[in-house]
Formats: structure tokens, sequence, C-alpha cells
């Protein structure tokens, strides 16, 4: 974290306030922003969300101090809520599908939370089930549930989004931002359609995700290798409103890997695949601003870098193409 100029008592409070830095390959007229979310303790965007509903949850009373959260994950999100479950005393077990990134599990062990394997072809909605039914079993347990839960998205209007406004004085003319949640986005979109109606709205998914099913429109499912984003099942996703969105775009994995590769060796983001679909995404909602094709009320598009491509390197994201694994 790059602002805080004050000792902090705990890890908790060096969440958010990530910087907002240009991505230089778009017009000149239309800049890109991205926001570098692994510049927060547990390297994504999802400890805004651990912290946020932790906090909130034990507020309501959903849990107390000493009891159990139980969540399906592909792992930011569990990274995100271990790193707060343990500075709130909360333990933390995790329901986590085998083909996410060995990196992730490792790292919820290493903060103290204990984590469970579903077979990857049972997919999400199979985790989702497995905690509901691990915290029936115990008292004193609740599922945060980041696919249902709309602190998931308030932690993205309170925190993200306000500091994206303060950095460019409120002149936000596009948001773009790959949903898996669609918790980022959706925050995000919220805050600014409330001050700018106008205010252009893009979610990215993975080509052969199956987002583009929330707008009526037919899609043939595909294996994907970019990771965080897209859905193979929207059933399970209740916090994206196609209302609050003007367009979904589906982005390649071999443009991905390209840009993740161009991102490093240009502009020297070491970010992950999710990053790069947004960079690609965001470029092109910039480029068709500057060309009028479409209109904002301010030239700025902002995007979010949500993790480091660091917790990725066994899966060969810097190999080739073949070689990456995803
Ligand atoms: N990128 C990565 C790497 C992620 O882990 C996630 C969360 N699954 C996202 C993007 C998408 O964020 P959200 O869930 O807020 O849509």
């Amino acid at each position: 974290m790059t602002t805080h100029r004050e000792p902090l008592q705990s890890v908790l409070g060096t969440i958010g306030e990530t910087p907002l830095v240009r991505v230089h390959d778009s017009p000149d007229a239309v800049p890109v922003y991205a926001k570098l979310e692994s510049f927060n303790p547990g390297a994504s965007i999802k400890d805004r969300i651990g912290k946020h509903m932790l906090e909130r949850m034990l507020e309501r009373g959903d849990v107390s101090p000493g009891g159990t959260v139980i969540e399906p994950t592909a792992g930011n999100t569990g990274i995100g809520i271990a790193v707060a479950a343990g500075q709130l005393d909360l333990e933390a077990v995790f329901v986590v599908p085998e083909r996410f990134s060995v990196e992730k599990q490792q790292l919820m062990r290493a903060l103290g939370a204990e984590v469970i394997n579903t077979p990857t072809e049972d997919g999400m909605g199979y985790a989702i089930d497995r905690a509901h039914e691990l915290a029936d079993e115990l008292d004193n347990a609740a599922v945060p549930q980041q696919f249902s839960n709309h602190l998931n998205a308030e932690a993205h209007y309170e925190t993200t989004a306000p500091e994206v406004d303060d950095a460019l004085d409120g002149a936000v003319g596009a948001l773009v931002a790959g949903c898996g949640t669609g918790g980022t986005l959706m925050g995000m979109s919220e805050y600014f359609r409330e001050r700018e109606p106008g205010t252009h709205v893009v979610a990215v998914e993975p080509a052969g995700s199956a987002y583009r099913e929330f707008l009526g429109e037919e899609v043939t499912h595909e294996e994907y290798k970019t990771e965080g984003i897209g859905t193979h099942d929207i059933e399970t996703n209740e916090l994206f409103d196609p209302d609050l969105v003007d367009d979904i775009r589906s982005i390649p994995d071999r443009a991905v890997h390209e840009e993740m590769a161009r991102l490093a060796d240009e502009e020297g983001h070491l970010v992950a695949s999710s990053s790069a679909a947004n960079s690609i995404a965001a470029k092109a909602v910039a480029r068709a601003i500057d060309d009028g094709t479409i209109d904002a009320p301010y030239d700025a598009v902002v995007t979010v870098f949500p993790d480091s491509s660091e917790r990725y390197l066994s899966k060969g994201v810097y190999r080739p193409f073949e070689e990456w694994e995803g």
C-alpha cells in the first residue's frame, strides 16, 4: 500500500487506497486507468470484500467472535477472508474446486484456514451447496457467499469506487471490469451511475463464458484459461444486474495471454489473466469513445487489475500459449 505514512495497528488497515495508474497503450484523448489491487495485503481485490463482509456480519450478529466462516471460493476471496478472519477472531474454512491455482490454496492454509477440495467437474454450484451443509453442522457458523451477498458489491461501492472518484475528480466516462461474482463492477456501477447516469459500463468475461445469457443471448459454453472471471452457470450468481451494464465483452484466451506479456514487458505490470482481459476491453472502449462509437460523459476509462501474475507462475502464464494451463 502506498499512501499510509503513519504506523498501523493491523494488516486490515492496509486494505484499499490502492494506486490508480495509466495504461499507456490507449488513446491520448481517452486515457485508460487501472486500479492496482495487488497492493492489498493478500495481494488481490478480494481483501476488500473479506474485510467488509466479515466486519458487517459481526456487527449484524450473523456470526460472533470465536465462530467460523465457510466460503465456497476459487481462491482470492479465500485469501481475503482468511486475512480478515485471522484478525477478527474467526475461523475460516474454504470449499475450493480442484482446478484453481495451488498457490492460492497454500496461502489460505498459511493464513490458518482449512481448505476442502471438491471435484472440478462438479463446478461452483456444488462447492456452494457443500459450504452450506458444513455451516449447518456447526454452531456459530455463517457462509458469507460472495455470489449472493450484497455486502460484496457494497465493499466496492464504499471503497473502490470513491477512491477512483477522488483520484479523477469524478470525471469517469466508462467503467470496465471482469465479472466473477460481478461484485466489483456492480458496486462501482451503482456508485458512478448514481452520480452520472450516463456512465458507460462494460462487463468482461472470457470467451466461452456464459454471462451474455443474462442479456438473453445464446452462448456456446467452452472451457477457458483466464482465471477469476466468467461463469458456466448464471443461476449461481445473484449479484449481476444487467440493468447496471451497457455491454458484455468476451475476450479470447489467446489475446489475454498476449496482453499479460505486453503489460509486463512494456508497462511493468506483473498482473494476471483477468487484468489482461480487463485491459483489452478497457482499451477497446477507450478507442470507441475516441472515435465517437460510444457516448460517454467524460473521457477517462477506469478498470481494475485484480491480482498479480506471481500467483499463477506454476500454471505457466508467461510460457508459450499452449503451455499455459489456465
Ligand atoms: N479477477 C480475479 C483474479 C478474481 O479472483 C476475481 C474474483 N473471482 C475477479 C477478477 C472478479 O471479481 P468479482 O468477483 O468482483 O466480479
